[in-house]
């Protein structure tokens, strides 16, 4: 049992306690290629949370770890079989009667840990700071704490190198051999700024891809997947410790 993971703990270890920041993993459920399990997101962003917060929880920091929502943003792949599609609005909803809980328990500062590229709560956050003004919402995208090209030859994005080797790091017994991946070729648009990224489009997945990968985990580690892992938890973990130590009135220098 771990104090520090709410659906581990319990009510005699739980109604005392004073916490100064809860932490709620987001993940998704979809298809990762041929040889990730559609559960690829949820695990490794509910790992993520896990571990960084024991290292703040062993500095003496009160962080409490919410379960997992297993379900992203999924609208560009309403047409890939079992791909489970939570639309932004209710995101919103769920992260608002979160949010109204831990107010009401004297929690104000709520990390939003994110775990899929089609999930975004910067703008729910703006929301949801009006609404609850004495509150500190935040976000971090964990695959975004490093530099990819640090630890990896292909980037890519979707069960690509990055995602596979972790997760032959940390949950081994979910991924399938190699030889049963497909390459992960992704088509670009034909429209130049969007490739720039300075403007932005939803890509329909089923048109950009046909084994539901972007980027080739033919080089995939386990050890590769593990010094990536730890670096991610070295600076996540920093982030909560940073997050529980500074106070909600003094957050700029
Ligand atoms: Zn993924």
């Amino acid at each position: 049992m771990r104090p520090f993971i709410l659906s581990e703990t319990n009510w005699k270890a739980v109604k005392d306690q004073k916490f100064e920041l809860a932490v709620l993993p987001w993940g998704a459920t979809e298809a990762h290629n041929f040889h990730l399990p559609y559960s690829t997101d949820n695990i490794m962003a509910e790992k993520v949370a896990a571990e960084s917060a024991q290292k703040a929880w062993d500095k003496g920091l009160k962080v409490i770890v919410l379960p997992l929502i297993p379900f992203g943003v999924n609208t560009g792949q309403l047409d890939i079989k079992l791909d489970i599609n939570l639309n932004p609005s209710t995101q919103y909803a769920i992260l608002n009667d979160i949010a109204d809980i831990l107010s009401r328990h004297g929690i104000n500062k709520f990390l939003i840990l994110n775990g899929h590229g089609g999930n975004d709560f910067k703008q729910m956050i703006r929301e949801l700071g009006s609404k609850y003004p004495d509150m500190f919402i935040c976000t971090c995208n964990w695959y975004q704490s490093f530099e990819t090209s640090d630890y990896f030859e292909n980037g890519g994005g979707h069960a690509d190198e990055m995602e596979t080797s972790i997760m032959q790091y940390i949950s081994p017994e979910f991924v399938r051999p190699l030889k049963e991946a497909g390459i992960g070729a992704g088509k670009n648009f034909r429209i130049k700024g969007l490739n720039e990224k300075w403007a932005w489009a939803e890509r329909k997945w089923s048109k950009v891809t046909a084994d539901t990968g972007i980027g080739d985990p033919g080089k995939s580690t386990p050890e590769k997947g593990e010094k990536c892992f730890k670096e991610v938890i070295r600076k996540v973990g920093d982030l909560m410790i940073n997050l529980c130590e500074t106070g909600i009135n003094d957050m700029y220098e």
